[in-house]
């Protein structure tokens, strides 16, 4: 559904945003309330062409306590975690950290992730990468490896099953709760 109509269906869920107020503030990161609507984090999102809303806006719904509408919305798996916008805050105020607090409730909810970060989080759960090493195209068209290049291999886990067994059970402490 759309942002728009959830907002039509707005309630207030003054325990959901303290919740996530709270777990901001165990961050060291400044709420929301601190947003004074500069836009720089908006004037830096690498995601800005797939975001219905700007990162500004995203810090504005969440203190106005719009963050069950949030949660059900598609908005938030689209950004692209660059962190820009928690760098470019002057306030403290980091839109991603918002915008992953809304990702943890909508998953501990059953939320489907969607397909590129499913694949991510397996990718991880299997080999400790995000994605395997992939070639690069240099400027005459040739493709390097890593080893073409004399980079070192990837650095990996060391024992794989206690990673995967750490982050599942520090997923279920991040989930858990919610
Ligand atoms: S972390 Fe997300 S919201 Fe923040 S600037 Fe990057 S893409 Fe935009
Ligand atoms: S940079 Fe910080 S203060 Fe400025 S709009 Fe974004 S979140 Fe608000």
């Amino acid at each position: 559904m759309a942002l728009v109509d959830l907002l039509t269906l707005a309630e207030e869920k003054p325990e959901l945003k303290s919740k996530v107020y709270r777990e901001l503030l165990e961050l060291g990161l400044s709420t929301p309330d601190y947003c004074y609507l500069c836009g720089r984090c908006s004037g830096g999102c690498t995601s800005m062409r797939l975001l219905e809303l700007k990162p500004h806006e995203i810090a504005a719904l969440a203190r106005d306590g719009f963050i069950e509408e949030l949660v059900g919305s598609e908005i938030i798996w689209a950004c692209a975690q660059c962190l820009q916008c928690r760098e470019r805050c002057p306030q403290g105020v980091s839109p991603v950290d918002i915008i992953l607090k809304l990702r943890s409730i909508a998953v501990s909810r059953g939320a489907e992730l969607p397909e590129e970060l499913s694949k991510m989080m397996m990718s991880i759960l299997d080999t400790g990468l995000i994605q395997e090493p992939r070639e690069v195209v240099g400027r005459s068209g040739r493709k390097y490896t890593r080893e073409a290049l004399r980079l070192p291999p990837a650095p990996r886990p060391k024992d794989m099953a206690a990673f995967s067994e750490a982050l599942m059970s520090t997923l279920e402490v991040v989930l858990g709760g919610v």
